[in-house]
């Protein structure tokens, strides 16, 4: 387990402006890691990630058996921030059918004819899942802020602060029902750098068995990069919420970024405090006679 001292810097506290400049994007590069040292850092971000795994596993037998609660972990970034790899490497040691992972692109017509929750409220995961939001309805004050033609129809041409005062607000209501209703949720923004989604365009762009991975759409979206950042900044500033906090993961090593947000998943659904259901008497008592049951019959074996 990561101290809670050195994750707490990852913390949105709630009510905080948001400044992105604050938060680091390599973690590698601060005093503390320094001291630490490098080659000391990833071995300790293997064993935790090792750790994880197995605790991961065990803890969601339990959320499923306990059948109280559900998770969902929302993750944001830009893109190359490594959302895909952390899931898969994060998800790994889960037990697939605990967890449900969606992935939200550009909306249908269909969707874009309901209001902007519906499409995700149909993919929230059931008592005693974990679902995964691969984006989510954060990017309708991230992406759709940066491009307000996306809008869809009967919506304002030209948004004013209020209409996306009145979707954050939109969003902490929902946040709050769901959190009401016994969902855990946790919020990822992988923080990336510039310079290093440039390095990870250019690893695109030069490895073939990443080629795949190219979209001229994202080199796009590179150049509204601060426009970005600004979004970001006022989307984690309205609802990093006590109850639903948004972690800004450095994400420039993929190590650390995968390190960390394993932890504070298991360590968040372990102190959900999950009890195994408590059989009645009346089930032991029909447990109990089964057992003798299958034990005093010997001769149905043939
Ligand atoms: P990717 O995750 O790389 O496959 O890209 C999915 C694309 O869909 C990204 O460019 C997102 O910005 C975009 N997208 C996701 N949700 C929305 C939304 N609600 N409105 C507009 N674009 C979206
Ligand atoms: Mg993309």
């Amino acid at each position: 387990m990561i101290k809670q001292k050195l994750l707490k810097q990852f913390l949105i506290e709630p009510g905080s402006e948001v400044n992105l400049k604050d938060y680091v994007t390599d973690w590698t590069e601060t005093d503390e890691a320094k001291e630490l040292g490098k080659g000391f850092i990833k071995e300790r971000a293997a064993e935790i990630m090792e750790e994880s795994r197995k605790q991961l596993d065990e803890i969601q037998e339990l959320l499923y058996a306990s059948n109280t609660k559900s998770v969902l972990i929302i993750l944001q970034a830009m893109d190359a921030a490594g959302k895909d790899g952390t899931i898969r490497h994060v998800m790994s040691g889960v037990n697939p059918q605990g967890c449900q992972v969606f992935s939200f692109k550009k909306p249908s017509t269909e969707e874009l004819d309901h209001n902007f929750l519906w499409r995700y409220m149909k993919s929230l995961p059931e008592r005693g899942r974990i679902g995964i939001f691969n984006r989510s309805y954060y990017e309708d004050v991230l992406v759709v802020k940066v491009h307000p033609e996306w809008l869809g129809p009967g919506q304002p041409a030209d948004p004013d602060k209020k209409f996306w005062e009145k979707r954050y607000e939109d969003i902490n209501n929902f946040e709050k029902h769901l959190t009401r209703n016994g969902t855990l949720i946790l919020k990822f923004f992988l923080h990336v750098s510039k310079g290093e989604q440039k390095k990870r365009f250019l690893e695109r762009l030069t490895n073939p068995e990443k080629h795949w991975k190219f979209s001229e759409a994202d080199m796009e979206e590179r150049e509204h990069w601060k426009a970005y950042q600004k979004s970001f900044e006022e989307a984690l500033t309205a609802t990093s919420t006590k109850r639903a906090p948004w972690w800004v993961i450095p994400a420039d090593r993929k190590y650390v970024a995968r390190a960390i947000v394993a932890d504070v998943i298991t360590t968040a659904i372990q102190d959900l405090d999950l009890k195994y259901p408590e059989v009645s008497e009346a089930k032991m008592a029909r447990i109990t006679a089964a057992r003798a049951k299958l034990e005093g019959n010997n001769n149905d074996e043939s």
